[in-house]
Order: C-alpha cells, then sequence, then structure tokens
C-alpha cells in the first residue's frame, strides 16, 4: 500500500487518505488466519520535521478457528494506527510503502487463544460431539481406565 508524500512539505501540513489493505491469508503459529475481505485503512498524515506521522483505524474482519469446537468464526477487527516513518526511511516521496507498519497493526490484533464464544463448551474429546449443540453421556461413562480393564475382564469371564 503506497501513499505520496510528496505534497507534504511544510512542517505541520497534513493529508487525509483512505485505502483499502488486501493481505493474504496469515500462518499464526501453525493457526490459519482467513482473511475474507479488504481491510479498511483510513489515515491522517502529519508532516514533523524529521518524518511523517501516521494516525487512523485499520477495520475488517478475521475467519478463526475457535480452538474449543473447531468450528470457523468472524472477528471484527478494529485497531487504532500510529506510526511514524522517518525521512531518512523514505527514498521515494512521491510513492512511500506503508504496508508494513499496517500489517504489524494486523498481526497485533489475531488473538492468541481464538474462542468463538468465552462460553464456547467444545467438543467432547471421546464421541466428538459438539457440546454446544447436544450434551452426550462420556463424562458419566469416563471410568478410570483401571475399573475399565476390571470391566471387561468380567465381560469375558
Ligand atoms: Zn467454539
Ligand atoms: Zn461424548
Amino acid at each position: 500500500m503506497y501513499v505520496n508524500l510528496g505534497e507534504l512539505k511544510e512542517k505541520g501540513s497534513f493529508k487525509k487518505f483512505s485505502d483499502s489493505y488486501s493481505p493474504d491469508n496469515i500462518d499464526y503459529f501453525n493457526r490459519e488466519v482467513k482473511i475474507p475481505a479488504d481491510f479498511a485503512v483510513s489515515l491522517t498524515v502529519y508532516k514533523d520535521s524529521d518524518g511523517f506521522i501516521f494516525t487512523g483505524r485499520l477495520t475488517g474482519k478475521f475467519i478463526l478457528e475457535c480452538s474449543r469446537c473447531l468450528k470457523e468464526f468472524e472477528q471484527e477487527v478494529d485497531r487504532e494506527l500510529n506510526f511514524t516513518i522517518p525521512l531518512e526511511d523514505i527514498d521515494e516521496i512521491s510513492r512511500v510503502n506503508i504496508s508494513s507498519y499496517i500489517h504489524e497493526v494486523l498481526i497485533l490484533a489475531i488473538p492468541i487463544k481464538a474462542l468463538c464464544d468465552s462460553d464456547c463448551k467444545g467438543i467432547c474429546s471421546q464421541c466428538g460431539a459438539d457440546l454446544n449443540q447436544e450434551s452426550c453421556d462420556c463424562t458419566q461413562e469416563d471410568l478410570d481406565p483401571r475399573l475399565a480393564k476390571l470391566e471387561q475382564f468380567f465381560d469375558e469371564s
């Protein structure tokens, strides 16, 4: 994502702009974070004596897989953007690439633990039932493995 800063010559001059940012799906510690649509970026950029100061917002959504029930769900993203690009980092004033700054904020918006709902009951580790939709009897039948062996012994004899 590029922005032309050539018109901001005086210190204190600024401009507002908006654009869309279209990242690829993100592989986040072996979890896939899907990006279903472009993110919206709205920014104001101010010229300072030794660089450009950007402030604004990044909005869009992720599709994440719930770490308990493994269902995909949408998560809204609405983050503040706040970064400065020093003049010495700029090669071409008419075409300044700001993607890496936006991407960094996007990565920080990914939750460490993805949950479709803080009350998600997950899936039964034994029968695979989605415990948000149905209940199962596994917990009641969840015998001590030694007792289960004993039970099997009596069944066979
Ligand atoms: Zn869930
Ligand atoms: Zn079960």
